[in-house]
């Protein structure tokens, strides 16, 4: 939508009949992202293709990128795609990060180091929103673990003493030139993404030094497009950079809402080669995601719509249905983005709207 309001025109590939983007753009073309046909259709009909999906194989990137522009390039998406590449190139270039080990082998879980213990084994491929991980509370526990995730390449994650979650989106042109968006408070249930909160309540010096982090990834991955930059604060006020996503990311829909320029548009700008718009935020803003938990009115299979009326007496919620026909516990199906002058407006309207759809809230009554 970003993309055809600037004047062009889409064509999305989505295995998915159903596709939100699809539907909304000139042309679907529904098949698998590695098939041949579909991929050699698309690289005829198009000039420019990016990517808005974690699990896109950075092959078909690469195929692309034969004939026509592509941004982000293959190269980042597949250190983005791997979490054992994703750690290894942080730590190599400085970043700080959770202590981690690789496990490929039976006998790597066997002799795991015990200081990162407690942990997370989390598998290297199509892990998000909490998917693909284990947690181990002591070092017997990593060898299960790792089998649980059929011996397939896994890294085991110091736990880390969380004080807040954040993340950054950055967008950088060809010839790295830079705009981050104001830092976001990130609060998440169950291990998914529930409400973010921007600008994030900590300190400038804190937030500087996130969007300083979210540039220096940028620029050191020759990264081209929109990327965001997840992060952990420690109890001890440390950054520690959590991953990275290669596209436009559920913590940053909020600039469609509260900022110039949304993360979408400027994905389609950099894509397209144009200038980078304004990333000014010009209201405070709570997003809230919308999961399919609330099509649910009970524990039975039942399903019934939200009552999106009472969203919208909220004069300063924006709606976002993402048009998924069908609804499934954990699947995120929209998002709502609370504006207002203050922060603190903008969760109580939140809050009440979580009181309304029946969405827990568990937010801590104080910030970080
Ligand atoms: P991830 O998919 O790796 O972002 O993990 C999902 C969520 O699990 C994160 O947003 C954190 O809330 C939590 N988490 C992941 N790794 C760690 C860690 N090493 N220490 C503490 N919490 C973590």
């Amino acid at each position: 939508m970003a993309a055809q309001s600037l004047g062009f025109r889409v064509v999305v590939l989505d295995p998915g009949g159903e596709s939100p983007a699809g539907t909304v753009a000139d042309r679907h073309l529904q098949a698998d992202y590695l098939d041949h046909a579909a991929l050699a259709e698309l690289a005829s009909c198009v000039a420019g293709a990016t990517t808005e999906f974690e699990n896109v194989p950075a092959a078909a990137l690469d195929y692309l990128a034969h004939s026509a522009r592509v941004t982000p390039h293959a190269e980042s998406v597949a250190i983005a795609q791997d979490r054992i590449r994703e750690k290894t190139f942080l730590s190599d270039h400085g970043f700080g990060v959770a202590p981690f080990a690789v496990l490929r082998t039976d006998d790597d879980a066997a002799n795991a180091p015990a200081h990162l213990v407690p942990g997370i084994v989390k598998s290297a491929r199509f892990g998000y929103d909490g998917k693909g991980q284990v947690r181990v509370t002591q070092r017997e526990d990593i060898p299960a673990a790792f089998a649980a995730m059929q011996r397939q390449p896994c890294v085991l994650e110091a736990f880390v003493d969380l004080a807040c979650e954040l993340s950054v989106i950055v967008a950088r042109t060809d010839d790295g030139r830079t705009a981050t968006w104001p830092v976001a408070e990130n609060r998440h249930r169950d291990g998914i993404l529930d409400l973010s909160i921007v600008p994030a309540r900590v300190g400038a010096a804190m937030a500087n030094q996130a969007r300083r982090i979210a540039t220096d990834v940028a620029t050191k991955l020759d990264y081209r497009g929109v990327l965001c930059v997840e992060l952990f604060v420690t109890r001890r006020g440390e950054l520690l950079v959590n991953e990275m996503a290669p596209r436009p990311h559920n913590s940053g829909h909020y600039t469609i809402d509260a900022c110039v320029t949304s993360q979408f548009e400027q994905q389609a700008r950099v894509l397209a080669g144009l200038p980078l718009g304004d990333t000014r935020q010009h209201q405070a803003a709570v997003m809230l995601n919308l999961l399919g938990d609330i099509w649910f009115a009970d524990a039975s299979s039942h399903q019934r719509e939200p009552d999106w009326l009472q969203v919208l007496t909220h004069p300063t919620a924006k709606l976002h249905l993402y048009g998924k026909k069908q609804a499934r516990r954990g699947r995120k199906m929209g998002h709502v983005t609370c504006v207002a002058d203050t922060i603190e407006e903008a969760l109580a309207t939140a809050r009440a709207i979580k009181r309304d759809l029946g969405i827990p809230d568990d937010l801590p009554a104080n910030p970080p």
